[in-house]
């Protein structure tokens, strides 16, 4: 029995990675610098998994950013505009990826998206008709080679032709199947190469195919492999699938030359009935994904070596693998200082998987597994109750009745109330939620936590930052004004925090994009809330001027999907207990005076099942109806908004529509206002404020630039439906970009109501 693992966290224990790329980002240390701590971060990597016995042992798992743009890096699809800058291949790379305002020019990132079901993205490839594929880089080799200097024989990991020709974005005539030969030779040159470099298996991850697959898509994956793998020499490929099941292509993989094939047997529904009923190719490894790579919950080994078992009578030769990435999950329970171990003993992280994965491998080799240790001990721990459960959450949920899932009266009506109940000017103007979380505003919360001032300081202070955000927001001129959450660290870890049923860590850091990284709450067990927990904070912020304060809320499906769920019950049922709990904030913010309460889904699209034949079943008919229940109760005159992140729900505009909040702000910069023409094609009758500029990247958009967006948005959306907001929370800004930002959304917002619209 050997262990793989499918890749690796790369930021670090203690986030060094990101760290140092700040620094760097901000001019304080070098280049080399840079490239020291990511080596060593590498190092240190490649010596963990090598010391718990790690077979396959990943290595070009690491990036700077992102590993597709790596891989478009890689194969020289980078852009005119960026390489046109002139700068030096690092900075290239991070112009792509953050954008670049300075003496070499203007350009914006790449556009982002979320990386499959996860809470991780990835910067879109972007190809346009001249764009070649080629092998010009060679960082997987670097790294191979750099593991092989440690005396590690690693396994190089690539994004896969497929999946890299399906995620990029195609601005111009031609399509993926354009560049399926290019990518296919690309990849054979660098498949060979690697080979040529003494690597034994190559790693080609393919998560794509666990979508569902056209004809045209199930060809361009035979042709490109066709002829990649006639590349391999003495190397052996391992295509690796994650996220879901291959049930659309199965045979054809089983039929191509792999020497192994990896299936993800957690996410994966029908892993197990796809190789029990086909067999499973005895001329190849079935990498079985076994320890779940996404969620923090030990393995159950019982049911692991069951299954192993399983799978090992149908004749397969099994190597026992992760599910996923374990970029999916924080890195070590070392760090976590204050956890009872009567809880952590039912965690493992990164560093606790390589561990399960050599128990596993152990028990797994030995003739008597019920004899040994771990395996007791694990055992012994599934055997027992875990507490935390809470009857009359239990029952709440269980009297819920369905006429608590409508707002009465009907958007139209209310939409007319409110108009006329707020006033506004044409195109409202607003923002997403937080200011700018600036050191001071750090500062304050860990001196807090620390204990070096008192609970009263803590909020003088944060009191103090809300009046000058409010006092800033009105010298804007910005209509509908927010408080600035400098409260919140996390829009999901501070509801975490006020909820009774959740469990916090110091350092479980998991990466979202680029430098920024999350530290998701763990639901340990049933979801109520004590007491109002942004009411104060809201009251005060209205107390301080005339115009409307939003109350600002996090909403339950968001803060399920960016929390560890439970796995012993469902995800309806938890998100109905969190619903329940925030339904009851709406309503104390509504009685203490609040006249807009917005509820942020922004994680909504981000669970959606990766197969459209289970949106429904699986994720829709619980997730909107839980964000339907937490401000149904609420008045006409309330207005009720929604902020979504990432504006790629094109294809479920309805059931966004059917959330039933009166507005909708979302991020759209990044994508090219593709969206728009689905609303209107849908009859999108929520109003709606697609970002008129990227939070994410530290350029500030001109007035003109605005504008521009703003008058694209009119053709499709009615001027009394728009809104003017940036993408999102402005947290991660400096003030520096974002005074002016505003400024220039206003600006272009005024000048825009005196045109003629
Ligand atoms: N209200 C939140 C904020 O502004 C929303 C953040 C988000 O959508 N990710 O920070
Ligand atoms: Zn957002």
């Amino acid at each position: 029995m050997k262990t793989s693992v499918i890749g690796y966290p790369r930021v670090g224990t203690l986030r060094e990675l990101k760290f140092a790329s700040e620094k760097y980002f901000r001019g304080e240390i070098s280049a080399e610098d840079l490239q020291t701590t990511a080596k060593n971060l590498r190092a240190a990597h490649f010596t963990a998994q090598k010391n718990n016995g790690t077979d396959f042992i990943p290595c070009n798992d690491f990036s700077f950013y992102d590993t597709v743009l790596d891989t478009a890096v890689l194969f020289g699809a980078v852009p005119a505009r960026y390489r046109e800058l002139g700068l030096p291949a690092l900075d290239t790379y991070f112009a792509m990826a953050r954008g670049y305002q300075g003496p070499n020019g203007d350009v914006k990132a790449l556009a982002m998206k979320k990386w499959f079901n996860t809470n991780y993205h990835y910067m879109v490839p972007e190809i346009d008709d001249d764009t070649v594929l080629s092998l010009v880089g060679e960082k997987p080799l670097a790294e191979f080679a750099e593991a092989k200097a440690l005396g590690i024989q690693s396994k190089p990991v690539v994004c896969g032709a497929f999946t890299f020709l399906k995620l990029a974005r195609y601005t111009g005539k031609k399509t993926a199947a354009d560049f399926a030969k290019q990518a296919a030779d690309s990849y054979g040159a660098l498949l060979a190469k690697l080979a040529q470099a003494g690597a034994e298996w190559v790693q080609f991850d393919e998560p794509a195919l666990v979508r569902d697959l056209t004809a045209e898509d199930k060809k361009l994956f035979d042709a490109l492999y066709k002829t990649i793998l006639s590349f391999k020499g003495s190397a052996k490929v391992l295509l690796q699938t994650y996220f879901g099941d291959v049930r659309d292509c199965y045979k054809e993989i089983c039929a191509l030359p792999f020497d192994g094939i990896g299936l993800d047997f957690i996410e994966g529904r029908e892993s197990f009935a796809l190789v029990e009923a086909n067999g499973f190719p005895d001329d190849k490894l079935l990498f079985a994904g076994l320890v779940n790579g996404k969620n923090i919950w030990k393995n159950n080994y019982a049911a692991t070596v069951a299954a192993v078992k399983k799978l090992q009578r149908t004749g397969a030769e099994v190597v026992l693998s992760t599910s996923c990435s374990l970029l999916h999950v924080p890195y070590t329970l070392r760090h976590e200082t204050k956890l009872p171990a009567s809880c952590t003993a039912y965690f493992a992280f990164a560093e606790e998987k390589l561990t399960e994965l050599r128990e596993l491998k152990e028990i797994l080799s030995s003739d008597a597994p019920e004899k040994n240790a771990a395996y007791i001990s694990n055992l012994t721990l599934f055997a027992q109750e875990r507490g935390g459960k809470n009857p009359d959450v239990q029952a709440k949920v269980a009297a819920i009745r369905k006429e608590d899932y409508t707002r009465l009266p009907a958007f139209e009506v209310r939409e007319a109330i409110q108009k006329e109940r707020f006033r506004l000017p044409l195109l409202p103007t607003t923002t997403i939620g937080s200011f700018p979380q600036t050191s001071d505003v750090k500062a304050n919360r860990a001196a807090f936590k620390k204990g070096e001032i008192t609970k009263d300081e803590y909020n003088a202070f944060n009191r103090k930052k809300i009046a000058a955000c409010v006092a800033l927001q009105e010298k804007i001129g910005l209509d509908v004004l927010v408080h600035g959450e400098f409260e919140r660290n996390d829009m999901v870890e501070y509801f975490g925090e006020c909820l009774s049923g959740f469990l916090f860590t110091e350092k479980a850091w998991v990466q979202s994009y680029g430098t920024r990284c999350v530290k998701p709450p763990i639901v340990w067990g049933d979801i109520s809330r004590d007491k109002p927990m942004t009411v104060e904070w809201s009251v005060y912020a209205q107390s301080l001027t005339e115009k409307p304060m939003k109350g600002m809320l996090t909403g339950p499906v968001t803060i399920l999907n960016w929390s560890f769920p439970r796995e012993d019950i469902s995800l309806r049922e938890c998100a109905l207990q969190i619903a329940l709990a925030i339904r009851e904030e709406v309503l104390d913010l509504e009685a203490n005076g609040l006249k807009i309460i917005q509820i942020d889904e922004a994680a909504l699209r981000e669970k959606l099942p990766l197969r459209k034949s289970d949106w429904e079943s699986d994720y829709l008919s619980w997730a909107i109806p839980s964000f339907r229940l937490v401000h149904s109760g609420v008045k006409a005159e309330t207005q009720i908004h929604t902020h979504m992140c990432y504006s790629e729900f094109t294809d479920i505009i309805p059931a966004i529509d059917s959330m039933d909040a009166d507005v909708i702000t979302f991020e759209a910069s990044r994508s090219d206002l593709q969206i728009l023409d689905a609303l209107k094609a849908n009859n999108f009758r929520t109003e709606v404020g697609p970002g008129v500029y990227d939070i994410h990247s530290p350029r500030v958009p001109s007035v003109d630039e605005i504008k521009t967006a703003l008058k694209k948005m009119l053709k499709k959306i009615p001027a009394e439906k728009l809104w003017v907001n940036p993408d999102c929370g402005l947290k991660t800004r400096g003030v520096e970009e974002t005074v002016p930002s505003l400024e220039h959304l206003v600006e272009a917002a005024k000048q825009l109501r005196n045109e003629n619209l």
